[in-house]
């Protein structure tokens, strides 16, 4: 059978069973949706608008239930929702890419800010090499600058690094679920 050759029914088209993302997956699986073949379409009711098992099917503006797999206009709302899914997701990582770029082009004038405490720092160290060779109270208040720079300089960098952390924890810990809890709440 050559490629051209194929029967009738393959151009039927179906949803193709490919993994686009095993979190969703799992929140499928949960819910009972993957596989599912339970497409009645005499059910009248309909969820309430803005509710977490509320889905605005793109095609014919309807809500619906989100764990349909289909739309009772026929639309592949689980296509709809794998779409949106990883609309979302990309977002995510983007907004965390931007952001730890952003950090980064702040830290960077912080770093030169810790080369104003070398000084401070090498004139004790010279005078306890070459010129005394106790370590007198004068060194110590050499040294306080230094100190002060240091302890300013990772004051300001942690509070720099306190959201990219945020969003990286995020990053590693969100699921489906958060998904479907924020878009409800938008
Ligand atoms: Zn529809």
């Amino acid at each position: 059978m050559s490629d051209t050759d194929f029967p009738a029914g393959v151009h039927v088209l179906r949803p193709r069973k490919v993994s686009v993302s095993k979190k969703l997956d799992g929140f499928l699986e949960k819910a009972g949706l993957a596989n599912s073949n339970n497409n009645k379409q005499n059910d009248t009711t309909r969820p309430r608008a803005g509710s977490l098992n509320a889905f605005t099917c793109a095609d014919c503006g309807q809500i619906e239930y989100l764990t349909r797999e289909y739309c009772r206009c026929g639309h592949y709302l689980r296509g709809q929702l794998e779409d949106e899914y990883l609309a979302w997701e990309q977002g995510i990582h983007a907004l965390h890419t931007e952001l730890s770029d952003e950090v980064e082009l702040k830290l960077k004038p912080l770093r030169k800010f810790y080369l104003l405490a070398i000084p401070f720092m090498l004139v004790p160290a010279m005078n306890v090499l070459f010129w005394s060779n106790n370590f007198a109270l004068i060194t110590l208040l050499w040294w306080l600058p230094a100190v002060l720079i240091a302890g300013a300089g990772l004051f300001a960098e942690d509070h720099l690094i306190r959201p990219l952390k945020e969003s990286a924890r995020f990053v590693d810990s969100y699921t489906f679920e958060t998904f479907i809890e924020q878009r409800s709440s938008f």
